[in-house]
């Protein structure tokens, strides 16, 4: 547990993030009652409620919720597109969706009130990682669809910042902007401030002509490894915010001033960790996937959403900033990223992290994974730090045996890596894909 803030701790709505325990889990399971009461309004809720005998009034404690039953991606693809709205379309204020790069999005509906707490919780984790009124904030998350965009545009509002809109893609303007304008904070994913960054150093972009001092990274996982590079590289401070479109979007939980993990905004969630397999509710500590339970949505409730996001709530007793909530880890993967390697799981950012370890490699990786016989096969394509790049064959070949051994010591698997030149990966604007199967091509 860290117990020195980096930066000043501040609290955008104490009275929620800092609520006493017992007065917290008591607004919880009413909350939670009322929350069942209008997915009641849902056919489906209605069914699976009845079935199992679920009615409100036996909602006495948040731990009820483990009485509920589940919902799953599929079951909100099997109501395409509404089916889970419970107010009239009069009442809806805005419409947004996943990013799903496959097929129809799954939409997601919100009532005035419901953006209205939206632009709190993500107020909530803007101000703990340093947003402040007299900030300009350069927005390069696409706008659209991807709850990233506005959700962070509404909420950096309500913090009186100003925002530059200015969505993904074309980097050269995006560095114009950051030396013309002068924003303090970014907001985008991980993976494209790594190709922003990339940019900035190798056109020589002068330091002092950028004044970025803070960035908040969310949609996809990332690792503590890449956020030293990317801290050192830019000198900038990094913050992790996790949220997704079926529960709510970005607010669900965000790191505070101590960087203990990421603080889960309890008054509005109420968040498990269960096995996958058996769908048994597991400790605080123990690794498993997240399942949510937001409480307050008027427009689009979802009870026990199951995330596939895998991570765990820290046990480690309480956070020195004040609040009051339970913290989680970083998502370590999702179940349905997860490689299986000859038996073996493997979650990318397993890899990712043993990469980092090596100072010659460049942040920027593809892992591809075949069976050309029996056996699986991966192959991680690494890219090399331009300094580092070298005609030598022997001190090429000690690179190798050094990223083979770090990634062997992280996931005890043999892996072929492949040094690749330096700028010749795919880079990515938005959430990266970073994985080729292609065994799920034959299979
Ligand atoms: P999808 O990616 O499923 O189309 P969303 O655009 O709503 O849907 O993105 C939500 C997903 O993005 C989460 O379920 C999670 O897998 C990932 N995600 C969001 N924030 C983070 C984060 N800070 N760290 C890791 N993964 C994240
Ligand atoms: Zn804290």
């Amino acid at each position: 547990m860290n117990t020195k803030p980096i930066i000043e701790n501040r609290i955008w709505q104490p009275e929620f993030e800092c609520m006493p325990r017992p007065q917290l889990l008591a607004l919880q399971a009413e909350r939670l009652r009322a929350a069942v009461t209008r997915a009641t309004k849902n056919p489906f809720y209605k069914a699976l409620f009845a079935k199992s005998g679920i009615s409100p009034e036996q909602i006495k404690s948040a731990d009820d919720v483990r009485r509920l039953p589940f919902t799953t991606k599929a079951d909100l693809r099997d109501h395409y597109p509404l089916g889970f709205l419970v107010v009239p379309r009069s009442e809806v204020a805005r419409y947004q969706g996943t990013s799903g790069t496959t097929g129809k999005p799954t939409w997601t509906a919100y009532t005035k009130n419901d953006v209205d707490n939206w632009c709190d919780l993500s107020a909530r984790f803007l101000v703990s990682g340093g947003l402040r009124p007299e900030h300009t904030v350069q927005i390069s998350f696409g706008f659209g669809l991807f709850t990233g965009g506005f959700g962070l545009h509404y909420g950096i509002e309500r913090v009186g910042a100003a925002i530059i809109p200015l969505s993904s893609g074309n980097s050269e303007r995006q560095i114009m902007c950051m030396q013309d304008l002068r924003p303090e904070v970014l907001i985008c994913t991980p993976s494209y401030a790594l190709k922003l960054m990339d940019d900035i150093l190798s056109g020589h972009v002068p330091r002092e002509s950028i004044a970025l001092e803070h960035a908040h990274f969310g949609g996809e996982p990332w690792t503590e490894a890449m956020r030293t590079r990317i801290e050192s590289g830019l000198g900038i401070r990094c913050w992790n915010n996790y949220g997704l479109a079926e529960v709510q979007g970005c607010g669900v939980s965000g790191e505070c001033a101590y960087r203990n993990g990421m603080h889960l905004q309890e008054d509005q969630f109420i968040v498990e960790t269960i096995d996958p397999k058996t769908l048994e509710p597991l400790p605080d500590g123990e690794k498993g996937e997240l399942v949510i339970t937001p409480l307050c949505r008027e427009a689009f409730p979802v009870i026990r959403y199951r995330t596939r996001d895998i991570g765990y709530i820290y046990n480690d007793g309480d956070c020195p900033c004040g609040r009051t909530t339970r913290r989680m880890s970083r998502i370590l993967g999702r179940t349905d990223d997860m490689l299986i390697i000859r038996g073996v799981n493997v979650f990318p950012s397993q890899i990712e992290t043993a990469l980092m370890r090596v100072e010659a490699v460049a942040p920027h990786y593809m892992i591809e994974v075949s069976r050309p016989g029996a056996l699986d096969e991966v192959t991680v394509h690494i890219e090399m730090q331009p300094d580092m790049f070298s005609d030598s064959m022997k001190e090429m070949q000690t690179v190798r045996d050094k990223i083979a051994a770090a990634v062997y010591g992280v996931t005890g698997l043999h892996m072929n890596i492949d040094l690749v030149s330096p700028n010749t990966l795919e880079r990515f604007e938005g959430k990266s894909r970073r994985v080729k199967d292609h065994r799920k091509l034959v299979d």
